[in-house]
């Protein structure tokens, strides 16, 4: 490996985090299916229990940059995903970091933070602990005397349209300029001084994309979110870093609906997210071409896949039953796909 192999062997990080079986899968007797025997391993089996099997569930291993079982902590996912990442903004780089998986797997959870309860938190999730250490790092005298400034948007991309989530949902058009520049035109770029500044518009943007909407979690699923911390200094651009909550994966309800305009977002999602994988792996390889115009989500993010200094994680998030071991697969095999080139 010379030197530049190595740099562009880490461009692109992908693991795979598994949550706990929850109260629903436990109240109907779901049966945990997968097992991650080692930091970079994930398997997935038959329950351990004997149970009279109407379905046969063949063994399959996977092997990824880490992989985290359903101990693990929003703060360790970060630390080997977004974290190492927060450095490249400061360098002048673009840094992208994606949650993909099914509805229900945890990407809102790990994006986001913990919506469960009644006290809705989002300091521990991967936006809030990516602000954190922006601001930790912009202490540091090499970056301090650099004069740098942060500003935060969130906007969400929604049957191939943007929606302002700091803007009360205004829909937004996207420009692309002479010089292949893309520009999302309005977009709402706050400035932010600290981490509690960031933590306020985390949760203006979630209340305002789940609102007026009867079940949070059908609308939610069916739309990327995109929350963004940018560097400027002296009003141009330093440093960009992208963080995506994606629109679920699952496929099927949609395609076979009834409802017309449901199956025309199950499409555009399966599109974008097709899109995605072949943006990311372009990087990988330094292909020269990119296909990033065809779908919203990969145009809007245009600069994070070209230039020399982008570098990209996925977190894919599994559901650990055996009723969704089928998407399970589904997810797993898409990131097997991102990570190889
Ligand atoms: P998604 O955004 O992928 O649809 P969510 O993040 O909303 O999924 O997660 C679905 C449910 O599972 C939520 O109630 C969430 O709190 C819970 N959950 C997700 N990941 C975890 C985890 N790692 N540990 C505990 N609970 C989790
Ligand atoms: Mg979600």
């Amino acid at each position: 490996l010379t030197s530049n192999d190595a740099i562009e062997e880490h461009r692109i990080c992908v693991c795979v985090r598994a949550r706990p079986l929850n109260k629903k899968e436990l109240s109907v007797k779901d049966l945990d299916v997968i097992t991650i025997p080692s930091k970079d391993v994930v398997m997935v089996h038959e329950p351990k229990q004997k149970v009279d099997l109407t379905r046969y569930l063949e063994n399959q291993t996977f092997r990824f940059d880490y992989a985290f079982d359903k101990n693990s902590t929003n703060e360790m996912v970060y630390r080997f995903t977004a974290q190492p990442l927060v450095e490249t903004i400061f360098e002048r780089g673009m840094a992208t970091c994606f949650a993909y998986g099914q509805t229900g797997s945890g990407k809102t959870h790990t994006m986001g933070g913990d919506f469960s309860g009644k006290n809705q938190d989002c300091s521990k999730g991967i936006y809030a602990l990516s602000a954190r250490d922006v601001f930790l790092m912009l202490k540091k005298p090499s970056y301090k005397k650099m004069d740098l400034q942060v500003f935060a948007t969130f906007f969400e991309i929604y049957s191939g349209k943007v929606f302002d989530l700091l803007n009360r949902k205004a829909k937004l058009r996207v420009l692309e300029d002479g010089k292949q520049q893309v520009q999302v035109v309005g977009l709402q770029e706050r400035e932010v001084k600290c981490t509690e500044d960031v933590l306020k518009l985390i949760e203006m943007g979630n209340s305002c994309r789940t609102s007026g909407q009867t079940s949070a979690n059908a609308h939610s699923s069916r739309s990327h979110a995109v929350f963004q911390i940018i560097l400027r200094r002296r009003g141009k651009m330093h440093g960009k870093f992208s963080l995506i909550d994606l629109a679920g994966n699952e496929r099927g309800a949609d395609t076979s609906s009834a409802d017309r305009q449901t199956r025309l977002e199950g499409a555009e999602i399966n599109k974008s997210l097709l899109a995605l994988k072949e943006c990311i792996r372009a990087l990988g390889r330094n292909k020269p071409h990119t296909p990033f115009r065809a779908s919203k989500l990969t145009q809007v993010l245009r600069d994070s896949f070209i230039g020399e200094n982008s570098r990209t994680c996925m977190i894919a998030t599994i559901s650990p039953g055996m009723a969704s071991c089928e998407n399970t697969l589904n997810t797993l095999r898409y990131a097997n796909r991102v990570k190889e080139f």
